[in-house]
C-alpha cells in the first residue's frame, strides 16, 4: 500500500482526540511530501541535523516535532522552528531550550520524557524528578519553555501485559503531574505509542502517537 493510504487507514481508525505524529526519520523528502500531500503537517524526527534539512526543503506549514534523545548543544539548531519537543529528560536541557527559543522570542512547547520501560537503555525520569522541576522556582523562572504533557517508550517486548503496565504508569504519572499548575506548565498531551503499540496504548490513555514503519515502510539504517 501506498504512503497515504497507510496514513488514511490509520488516521481514520483514530478517536478524534488522539494527533498522529508521523515519523519520518531515516525517510527521503519525496515519501514525507507524499503524505504531506495527503494532508498531513505533522512529522517527527529523531536527528536535529535530520530534521533541520528537511525543514529548509519543505513546505513552512509542517509541524517539526523532535522526538528523539537530545544534546544541549543541538538545541540551537531547531529553536528556531520546532514546534514540540518529546524527549526533555533533565532540568540543564529545558533551560538550554528556554535560553535559544528567547533568542527567537518564542514559546517552546516541550513534553518531560518519564522512564517507564525496564530496559536500561531508555532514557527519561522519574515520576518524582519531573514533579520537583515543575514546582521548583528554578523552572518558574523559564518564561520561554512550557511543559504540555509527558512522553515515554515502553520495553521493546511481545508481552502486552507489561507493555500495558508501562503505559499505565505513564498515565497516572501524567494524571498526578497535572495536578501542577504554572504559567509555564499546562499537562494536556501524553506521547505514548508507536508502530506495534499505538492501539494499546490509546486503550491506555494516550493522545498523541508516534508512528513510522506502519505508515512509511521499513526503515533502512545501513544506507
Ligand atoms: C522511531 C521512533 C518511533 C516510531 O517507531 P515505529 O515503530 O516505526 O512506529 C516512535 N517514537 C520514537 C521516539 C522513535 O524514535
Amino acid at each position: 500500500m501506498s504512503i497515504a493510504q497507510n496514513l488514511n487507514n490509520i488516521k481514520s481508525s483514530l478517536p478524534e482526540q488522539v494527533t498522529l505524529v508521523a515519523v519520518s526519520k531515516t525517510k527521503p523528502v519525496n515519501d514525507i511530501m507524499e503524505a504531506y500531500n495527503a494532508s498531513h503537517r505533522i512529522f517527527g524526527e529523531n536527528k536535529v541535523q535530520e530534521m533541520v534539512e528537511k525543514y529548509e526543503e519543505m513546505p513552512k506549514d509542517i509541524q517539526w516535532h523532535m522526538i528523539g534523545h537530545l544534546q544541549r548543544n543541538k538545541v540551537k539548531y531547531m529553536a528556531e522552528f520546532v514546534s514540540l519537543i518529546h524527549g526533555v529528560d533533565n532540568f540543564k536541557l529545558l533551560r538550554e531550550i528556554n535560553k535559544q527559543a528567547k533568542k527567537h522570542n518564542r514559546v517552546i512547547d516541550c513534553l518531560l520524557q518519564i522512564k517507564i520501560a525496564s530496559e536500561d537503555s531508555k532514557f527519561g525520569m522519574r515520576t518524582d524528578e519531573a514533579s520537583t522541576i515543575l514546582m521548583s522556582e528554578d523552572f518558574s523562572e523559564l518564561n520561554n519553555v512550557r511543559i504540555v504533557g509527558v512522553m515515554g517508550m515502553a520495553t521493546f517486548t511481545k508481552n502486552n501485559k507489561q507493555i500495558r503496565q508501562e503505559f499505565n504508569n505513564l498515565k497516572s504519572t501524567f494524571d498526578k503531574l497535572k495536578e501542577i499548575e504554572n504559567d509555564n506548565c499546562m499537562m494536556k498531551t501524553i506521547s505514548m505509542g508507536m508502530s506495534g503499540d499505538y492501539e494499546l496504548a490509546i486503550e491506555c490513555g494516550s493522545n498523541m502517537i508516534r508512528v513510522g514503519s506502519s505508515i512509511f515502510g521499513a526503515r533502512n539504517y545501513s544506507i
